[in-house]
């Protein structure tokens, strides 16, 4: 029988593991290990209830754009507890000059597609607005050279356009600096609109002229209509939760949690694995899905250049706080969303999400859950705040941005230390590196959000085409 490791049980090592056992060819008998260090699987993703509150600690949601995660939910028998956000206060704010401004409607990430929601806009000065208009007339940039986020969005929309909304997004979403960012590795489909259309704008409104003449919904796709942001009913941890026990259940699958890999080495063809309980283990083929620096730090002593490549890739830390108030305590109409908050405004939190807006089935009837984010890089040493004073700093802050003076009915604070890959300029290049010297170890495999895709959806994605290429490798 074959036997393949999987190190890390996020989402990336569950998916993996599924994967390989939906496509595992009949004649290849197969054991699964999959060796989680902490007591409990899902990396980031975790869900806590609390009598009618549910909370996410790391994730929220996904993109249904990009569709894998939906996928496997639906694969997985979860279809039923996929869960779009509320479309009737979709607003996102953003807090400029001592206010919450709304993002002018038809703003998609950064690019405006409607021109009076943006001319009426209180966000942009005139100015701003001229220059995000522009952008029409700008043409295309000539080298296909890598540039940062700031570069980017400064050359094509203007500094404003920057600052006010696409600074603010991409730290709420990434906790990313755009000043660093990798704008090819992390918003691809821009870097393609601008060299296909020679304008954001004009791409843009192209592709959404082209999905209305080509998307007729049907009356089915109408009813089951998706939105931008899709969760699970239940919390996000439904999903990790139900990779787990489907995967238990299937023969020759071992998952062990509170076990440590400390490294790995090859002998004799196979590939051997040092735990940190100072035992050990075999294996056909490995696949790492533990962060970048973990992957780097298990194959010290195996290969120093792949190590230094994986070194390169930088994490964040970030932290997530959510506070639930009974509704009669809010004066806010919290219309929409959330809000994010520009690095130029100067305050220490990056976003707030009015989760129990944005979703259904987060808070009781009579309360209301907000979550706020701190630290990224920007303000990393925040995280590090103890408990009562990153309340206490997040409470000011709703306060001062949003007008709460209610206390809390209940608090939650997750800390995630290093736990945001960063895609910084040259990322492409740099993955590319680090997966030609894995060719020389045909096995061993590496996957996760540090290489093709930051969220849940390219997470699962990437991890289904590595289950497929290991299965290739022990079938050979
Ligand atoms: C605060 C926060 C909010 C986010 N919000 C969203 C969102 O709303 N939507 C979205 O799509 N994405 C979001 N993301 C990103 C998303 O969480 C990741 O894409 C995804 O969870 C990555 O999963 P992973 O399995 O690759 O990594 P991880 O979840 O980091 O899992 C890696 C696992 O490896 C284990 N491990 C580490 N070292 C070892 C070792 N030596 N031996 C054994 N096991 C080891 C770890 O304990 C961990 O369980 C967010 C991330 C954070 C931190």
């Amino acid at each position: 029988m074959k036997r393949v490791v999987i190190i890390g049980g996020g989402i990336s090592g569950l998916a993996t593991a599924y994967s390989l056992r939906e496509h595992q060819p009949k004649d290849v008998p197969l054991e699964i290990t999959l060796l989680e260090k902490n007591d409990r699987l899902g990396g980031n993703i975790v869900t806590e209830r609390s009598g009618d509150f549910i909370i996410e600690g790391g994730p929220d949601c996904f993109l249904s754009e990009k569709p894998w995660a939906m996928e496997l939910c639906k694969r997985i028998g979860l279809g039923d507890g996929l869960l779009t956000t509320n479309e009737t206060n979709k607003k996102t704010f953003v807090f400029s000059r001592g206010a919450l401004r709304e993002l002018p409607e038809g703003v998609i990430l950064m690019v405006p597609t409607k021109i009076l929601p943006l001319a009426f806009s209180s966000l942009i000065s005139i100015g701003g607005k001229f220059r995000m208009a522009a952008e029409y007339f700008i043409p295309r940039k000539t080298d296909d050279s890598d540039e940062t986020l700031s570069s980017f969005v400064i050359r094509r929309l203007g500094k404003e356009a920057l600052d006010k909304i696409a600074e603010p997004l991409v730290a709420g979403v990434h906790a990313a600096d755009p000043d660093t960012m990798s704008v090819r590795s992390s918003f691809p489909k821009f870097v393609s609109l601008e060299q296909e259309h020679g304008s954001l704008i004009r791409g843009m409104i192209k592709r959404m002229e082209l999905l209305k003449k080509t998307h007729k919904p049907s009356q089915e796709s109408a009813q089951k209509k998706t939105t931008m942001f899709i969760t699970l009913k239940n919390g996000l941890s439904t999903l990790t939760s139900e990779l787990q026990a489907r995967l238990t259940a299937s023969p020759y699958t071992n998952i062990k949690t509170n076990t440590a890999v400390a490294s790995v080495a090859k002998k004799n063809g196979l590939y051997s694995l040092a735990l940190k309980d100072g035992s050990g283990m075999e294996a056909d083929s490995i696949i790492i899905c533990s962060p970048a620096y973990v992957a780097a730090e298990l194959l010290k002593g195996f290969d120093s250049e792949l190590t230094e490549k994986l070194l390169t890739i930088p994490y964040v830390s970030t932290a997530t706080i959510s506070l639930g108030f009974k509704k009669a305590d809010i004066k806010h109409p919290l219309n929409g969303f959330g809000f994010v908050v520009p690095k130029t405004e100067g305050r220490k939190i990056m976003a707030a999400s009015w989760t129990s807006v944005k979703f259904k089935y987060r808070a009781p009837d009579d309360s209301v859950l907000i979550r706020c984010f701190v630290g990224g890089a920007k303000d990393a040493d925040l995280v590090s705040l103890s408990d009562e004073e990153m309340l206490k700093m997040v409470r000011i802050e709703l306060k001062e941005t949003m007008g709460i003076t209610a206390e809390p009915v209940i608090t939650r604070i997750y800390r995630w230390f290093n736990s945001m890959p960063q895609y910084t300029v040259g990322h492409e290049g740099r993955i590319k590196l680090i997966e030609e010297k894995l060719l020389k170890h045909p096995g061993l495999y590496l996957t996760g959000s540090a290489y093709h895709g930051i969220g849940i959806p390219d997470s699962i994605r990437t991890a289904e085409i590595t289950a497929k290429k290991a299965l290739h490798h022990v079938s050979a």
